[in-house]
């Protein structure tokens, strides 16, 4: 690490947080970056600012109990790490997977806190979760486990507190669960005190399109800023959750083809483009896995079980799946088959190393911070309606959107040519969120 400052602030989170490698990662990333700020704002130092952002405000963990169908009980553990709420509730979502430890929830929450700061809205950050892994699980088998969850968390969330939504295996019909049972908890529609709800009861039209259309906003911006656009590129996707399956669609309308997508069990390469409705059918409704996408889809898509999807050539790349599923060599093999641009649709997919493959190559680079914001942004649009009590149109949403990516995007640039790092979205999107939040954290006070 460049500065001595920040390389003994990281020997120190590593040592107060031992055994959590992705959050180590995380905060090595931010720390980098923000170097050059440490240089120019002495009073971050004296107050000991870094420090205070690397520890999170408050850290909950509990026991979630449930009974599957056959009467089994089966015990997990449920996370909900606060970690700054200089700028407004603590804010970010729940993620349900077998891989979700401690560890996992600070790097997610810690992201959240740049990334929130970033889209200049009233946001602070959290994210919490479950070891509980929601595959095979029947409908009410999960409803069981999402009123469990809620059972405990009901007492730490609230509008002006802690705000929950969905991540990996937090769905529309999760969340439904999670509130049905806070409203049943606590007697009050309190509807803000989650995003990400059906539009029957509270929800924002856009919030489940708002992930996937931002990136692609966000990657045409960079495209376009390079005088070229998405028009007629050919895109790769990984993933097949909400978010890919929204990238794919507004890849789609803006003139991408998008030929590859993937699922935990591997890859489908469909050169046609891949058929949306089909894709849809396949995850959404039936919960399958993709191999049953290119059955039905018939000659025109082949299969490919267990292999990374990033071996398929492509001009943009779209990793909308989980953290470090892009590392170095897989970085070379796409800049070697052509690719110019990557947005990250998930929190934190490249490694440090493949970031500096893509880097190095000079191709544009949109980290999750930002290019995946468009999700969370969404997100306290419909917090604004639920304090609000009013519902907007599909139109405005999405012209909301559309506006909060493109500002996120020109703030990304210009705070990276501000410190000698032109076209440098990782510095941008890195140094414009620290230093909101910190000097809301100055203007606070030592607290
Ligand atoms: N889980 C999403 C993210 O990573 C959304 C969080 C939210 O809407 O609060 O930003």
């Amino acid at each position: 690490m460049p500065h001595q400052k920040s390389s003994a602030i990281y020997e120190q989170v590593v040592r107060r947080n031992p055994g959590e490698p992705e959050f180590h990662q995380a905060v090595r990333e931010v720390l980098e970056s923000i170097a050059p700020v440490i240089e120019r704002r002495p009073e971050y130092a004296d107050w000991k600012l870094i420090e205070r952002i690397c520890e999170p405000e408050r850290q909950i963990i509990f026991r979630v109990p449930w009974e599957d169908d056959r009467g089994e009980v089966h015990i997990n553990r449920g996370f909900r790490v606060e970690f700054n709420s200089a700028l407004g509730p603590y804010k970010g979502g729940l993620r349900f997977h077998p891989s979700v430890y401690l560890g996992v929830v600070k790097f997610l929450a810690f992201e959240q806190i740049f990334k929130n700061s970033l889209t200049g809205l009233p946001i602070g950050a959290g994210k919490g979760g479950s070891d509980f892994d929601p595959k095979g699980r029947s409908n009410r088998e999960v409803m069981r486990f999402c009123q469990s969850f809620m059972t405990e968390l009901y007492r730490h969330i609230g509008e002006y507190t802690d705000v929950p939504a969905g991540d990996i295996g937090v769905g529309q019909r999760e969340i439904g669960y999670l509130f049905g049972q806070f409203k049943r908890i606590t007697n009050r529609y309190e509807s803000g005190v989650i995003t990400g709800k059906g539009l029957e009861y509270g929800g924002a039209r856009v919030r489940a399109e708002a992930t996937g259309y931002g990136c692609v906003y966000f990657v045409e911006e960079m495209l376009n800023a390079r005088g070229t656009s998405l028009d007629g590129k050919r895109v790769v996707v990984s993933g097949s959750g909400n978010v890919a399956i929204h990238s794919i669609e507004k890849a789609q309308a803006l003139g991408g083809v998008t030929v590859a997508c993937s699922d935990s069990s591997g890859y489908v390469l469909d050169e046609k483009g891949i058929d949306l409705g089909l894709l849809r059918q396949v995850k959404e409704v039936e919960r399958a896995g993709l191999s049953l996408y290119a059955e039905r889809r018939g000659t025109d898509a082949v299969f490919v079980p267990g292999r990374a999807v990033w071996e398929v050539p492509c001009e943009v790349a779209l990793p909308s799946a989980t953290q470090n599923e892009i590392g170095d060599d897989d970085a070379a093999r796409l800049v070697r088959s052509g690719c110019v641009a990557v947005g990250e649709g998930a929190n934190m997919p490249t490694t440090p190393g493949g970031i500096r493959v893509f880097q190095e190559a000079g191709i544009a680079f949109g980290p999750g911070k930002a290019a995946n914001a468009g999700g969370v942004a969404t997100s306290a649009l419909e917090m604004q309606q639920n304090a609000a009590r009013d519902s907007w149109t599909f139109e405005y949403s999405e012209a909301r959107l559309h506006e909060i990516m493109r500002d996120m995007h020109d703030r990304c640039l210009t705070t990276a040519d501000a410190y000698g790092r032109p076209g440098d979205y990782v510095a941008g999107a890195n140094i414009a969120g620290f230093t909101r939040v910190a000097d809301a954290m100055l203007s606070l006070g030592l607290i």
